[in-house]
């Protein structure tokens, strides 16, 4: 049994009139982030984290920005996908870390609701999935709103 560690990292831009998506949920606010699919940040570097441990190809070359298929898609559309490459892997999850940095909204009232949305699509105990949120502290573009950014790490085993 081999046991892997993968790291993701992302970034999305900050739109007014959009729908905010992070972690599968939606969160009310009056700006969004920009993106081909629904751009949920949380669950791209995710994906790029349980990727990286499984020595694949990252998010942008396996659902390009460039395919139809993805537009306006829900990122939980793609992690269904990716969970499906980790059991054709013979891989297992054996937990997920990550972080979300952004000034605003405030995301505590949400982060129960994300990870049991995202516990249950990657197949996990709650207990072996964190979310962390913090913000800038006002320093940069992420200080002052423009974006949100998130790192994420994945522990795999392969049989
Ligand atoms: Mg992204």
């Amino acid at each position: 049994m081999k046991i892997k560690i993968g790291i993701g990292y992302d970034i999305h831009r900050f739109e007014e009139n959009r729908k905010l998506y992070l972690g599968g949920v939606e969160i009310p606010f009056y700006k969004g982030l920009i993106g081909h699919s629904d751009g949920d940040v949380l669950i791209h570097a995710i994906i790029d984290a349980i990727l990286g441990a499984l020595g694949e190809k990252d998010i942008g070359q396996l659902f390009p920005d460039t395919d139809p298929e993805y537009k306006g898609i829900s990122s939980l559309k793609l992690l269904e996908k990716v969970i499906k490459i980790v059991k054709d892997k013979k891989a297992k999850i054996l937990n997920i870390d990550s972080v979300i940095i952004t000034e605003e909204p405030k995301l505590s009232p949400y982060i129960n609701s994300m990870k049991r949305t995202l516990s249950h699509v990657l197949e996990l105990e709650e207990s072996s999935m964190g979310i962390k949120a913090k913000t800038n502290e006002g320093l940069g573009e992420i200080g002052e709103g423009k974006a949100i950014a998130t790192y994420a790490i994945a522990l795999i085993k392969i049989e």
